[in-house]
């Protein structure tokens, strides 16, 4: 299994607190050279935004995302409003291009979708309805 490494520089300021967050991860993340982790794509994904502030990312300043960014993707901005821990949210089909398939079909049972375990039927339903609706 190939598995995508980001390398991590931390802000000075950072260092400490980035390394608590990597020793905490399983597998623990690893240090390539004294100052750079080598940081899974996953767990980049869902590392804590304020360990990342000033960090170098694969050799280019990280940019912490802004609403601003997402202004031509209003749709998109919701995910930003994502609360740690928790599932992000349902990203519109509108944000979908045309020809665009999902990637891994819903089951016909359970409460699984789309790499996601969904806390109640209902809520799997619902999602369902909205991200899969050709299938409904
Ligand atoms: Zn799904």
């Amino acid at each position: 299994m190939v598995t995508d490494i980001i390398r991590v520089q931390p802000a000075p300021e950072q260092r400490q607190a980035f390394a608590r967050w990597a020793v905490r991860q399983t597998p623990k993340i690893r240090t390539v050279d004294p100052t750079t982790f080598a940081v899974p794509a996953h767990l980049f994904a869902i590392a804590p935004e304020a360990i990342l502030t000033g960090a170098q990312v694969d050799g280019h300043p990280y940019i912490t995302p802004t609403l601003e960014d997402f202004e031509d993707f209003p749709e998109l901005a919701e995910a930003l409003k994502a609360v740690p821990g928790e599932p992000l949210p349902d990203v519109p089909a509108s944000a979908y291009p045309p020809d665009s398939v999902p990637l891994d079909p819903p089951p016909d049972d359970g409460l699984d979708c789309c790499g996601r375990t969904f806390k109640s039927p209902r809520a799997v339903a619902a999602h369902r309805r909205h991200v899969h609706p050709e299938e409904s």
